[in-house]
């Protein structure tokens, strides 16, 4: 239990940061009837980012999958052909799913990435009554093609 002095010193430096706050403006959220503002940082639902030529940058070499805690990555790699150009490297990501009924957007598959093909976007409505809504595909998680990029078309 602390003297009266203290305890007084302690409320009033309490009481100061409420007062602070007070005249400090408003942080709500008016979500969903204003846009949402995010830290750069956020961890949203990735982004399967394309180079500048639009080619993918995924080469399919598993890291992310292997480093991912939560075991929701499924990645079905296929070669690169002379027809049909998917990514700069020998191989490409055919299938890529991330499991959001799993994923705790920990960061460590995009940590893990050579190529720094798989980011994080500020996507956050994921909310669904099915759970197999949750399971995102690479065609729900791929960048645009970027303007005047002659890219491959996946
Ligand atoms: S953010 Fe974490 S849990 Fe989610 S896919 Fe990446 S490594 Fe797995
Ligand atoms: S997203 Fe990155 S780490 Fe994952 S398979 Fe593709 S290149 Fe490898």
């Amino acid at each position: 239990m602390g003297t009266p002095v203290k305890d007084a010193i302690a409320i009033a430096k309490g009481m100061a940061v409420t007062l602070k706050e007070l005249f400090r403006p408003p942080i709500t959220e008016f979500y969903p009837d204003e846009p949402v503002r995010f830290q750069e940082r956020f961890r949203g639902v990735h982004v399967l980012q394309r180079d500048e030529n639009g080619l993918e940058k995924c080469v399919a070499c598993f890291l992310c999958a292997a480093n991912c805690p939560a075991n929701c990555i499924y990645i079905e790699a296929a070669d690169n052909t002379d027809t049909q150009r998917i990514s700069a490297s020998e191989r490409y990501a055919k299938v890529y799913n991330i499991d959001y009924n799993r994923c705790i957007f920990c960061g460590y598959c995009v940590e893990a990435c050579p190529t720094d093909a798989i980011t994080h976007g500020h996507g956050f409505e994921l909310a669904s009554y099915d759970v197999s809504n949750l399971i995102y595909r690479k065609e729900q998680l791929l960048a645009p093609v970027p303007a005047g990029a002659a890219a491959a078309d996946s």
